[in-house]
């Protein structure tokens, strides 16, 4: 009997080794790809779309609050 439970835990440990190695390679495949593209906030005015600023504040033309751009994404 406990042959059996010696190779059910060896059986069950390499089980997890492969499992975890598995997993590990994967993580930094996607965080790289997360990386690359630094998320760049930059604002702008809902009525005057030429005026950008990379921080908060109003705009020179309207006095408007500016509000966050959010970058073009692609469909
Ligand atoms: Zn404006």
């Amino acid at each position: 009997m406990k042959r059996v439970t010696v190779m059910a835990i060896a059986i069950l440990f390499s089980g997890m080794t492969v499992f975890a190695a598995h997993s590990t390679t994967l993580v930094p495949d996607t965080t790289k790809t997360k990386k690359v593209k630094p998320a760049k906030v930059q604002y702008t005015c809902t009525m005057h779309p030429e005026v950008l600023s990379d921080k908060p504040g109003k705009c020179p033309k309207c006095g408007m609050t500016l509000v966050k751009k959010q970058p073009a994404k692609k469909l």
